[in-house]
């Protein structure tokens, strides 16, 4: 399905993009068509539906909404975010350069490595916090350029339309991961990005329910070779997940206000903590490229990492294992805090020389703020830390 331009303010959009009364009964809510196929009146003669592999009138609404959330032209759905991101991967040929950020998600560079370095993709795995390392690895092999901003664990933010326009007139095309900041803070499509990936998982479903991916686009071309790889491997979402999200995505605006506010005051409070050393969040003044931040987002968003001034590994696990409303687990993005260990828990996969190198040390703790009130987190962090 395909949105121009966004029309609208964000919550609008978010209540309203891609949904339309369904044509036979009025209903508000877009149906769930749990059907696998769809009856022909004649061979060949059918009403745009033949398999639910190619398309369903629930996952349409949704990729319907996605594009336009993302003031992008097209969207798609994936089973998970780390198929979204392998659909992407799937449109590279042996002997193509990727210039990747080197503070990604663990999946996604195990993705990298594990199964496309092996078939002859080279990838550059650079500090993207900078543009010009991105302009230095860049040759006539160059095809994909896969960026996160902010990352995970550390926040670093990169400047999407700096690096946009080191490939202006480069075949590469530039994919964003735009998972931590959700929509309702930064479009990589508007600022000049080519794909723009979410785990579907997080902010975007919201209620820690549902494991889903997409990508949005907003070139014919870009979508129409996605869109291929899409119904040709078949790791798409099935009906009720899609439901699920398109009602998630109605409260995103709100979620996510809410999702700020936490952040600012929670990464406010830590950093008064004589106990905290290091708060990572692109919100203060003094983080790397925070007038970079200040321009691509609207906010800051709930996501913070912290080390304490204590740091051992007993004292952090201490932290992690102590709080009673942030739970410890992986994943981020939901209506509840979560709390994690990056180092023993989402980044284990990550080698130990790289988590150093990066400042994925031992000390070094993840929270996901959710939408519960502000004094009740910080109570609760301060009877953890303070424990
Ligand atoms: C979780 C996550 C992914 C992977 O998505 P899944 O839905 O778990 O497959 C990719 N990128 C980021 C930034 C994530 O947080």
């Amino acid at each position: 399905m395909s949105n121009e331009k966004k029309p609208a303010g964000f919550s609008t959009l978010a209540v309203h993009a891609g949904i339309e009364p369904d044509a036979s009964t009025g209903a508000i809510m877009t149906p769930v068509y749990m059907t696998s196929t769809y009856v022909q009146e004649g061979i060949g003669k059918h009403k745009g539906y033949e398999y639910s592999r190619s398309s369903n009138p629930t996952r349409d609404a949704l990729e319907a909404a996605l594009a336009a959330l993302e003031g992008g032209k097209h969207g798609l759905a994936f089973s998970s975010g780390l198929a979204a991101i392998d659909a992407v991967l799937m449109t590279l040929k042996p002997g193509d350069e990727v210039i990747a950020g080197d503070d990604l998600y663990g999946g996604t560079r195990r993705l990298f490595s594990t199964h496309y370095a092996p078939l002859g993709i080279q990838f550059h795995f650079v500090d993207t916090q900078n543009a010009a390392n991105v302009s230095a690895h860049l040759n006539e092999r160059t095809r994909l350029v896969w960026l996160e901003t902010p990352t995970n664990p550390l926040l670093r933010i990169s400047d999407i339309s700096a690096i946009a326009s080191i490939l202006n007139g480069h075949p590469a095309r530039l994919a964003v991961d735009n998972t931590f900041a959700t929509p309702a803070l930064q479009n990589p499509l508007i600022q000049g990005a080519d794909i723009v990936m979410h785990s579907v998982t997080k902010y975007l479903g919201g209620h820690s329910d549902v494991v889903m991916g997409a990508l949005m686009s907003k070139e014919d071309a870009v979508d129409a070779e996605l869109r291929t790889i899409q119904n040709n491997v078949g790791a798409i979402p099935g009906p009720m997940d899609c439901f699920l999200v398109l009602r998630g995505i109605k409260t995103l605006g709100i979620r996510v206000r809410q999702h700020c506010e936490n952040g600012r005051n929670v990464a406010n409070w830590l950093k008064a903590n004589p106990k905290v050393d290091k708060v990572y969040w692109p919100g203060f003044d003094s983080f790397p490229n925070h007038d970079v931040a200040s321009r691509q987002m609207k906010d800051f968003g709930g996501m913070i990492s912290f080390t304490l001034a204590d740091d051992s590994l007993a004292a952090s696990r201490k932290v992690c294992e102590s709080t009673k409303i942030f739970a410890l687990a992986e994943s981020l993005g939901g209506v509840e805090s979560l709390i994690e260990h990056p180092a023993l828990m989402t980044h284990a996969s990550v080698p130990a020389e790289q988590r150093a190198a990066l400042g994925i040390n031992d000390s070094l703790i993840r929270l996901s703020c959710g939408i519960e009130d502000t004094e009740d987190l910080i109570a609760d962090l301060a009877q953890a830390i303070d424990a």
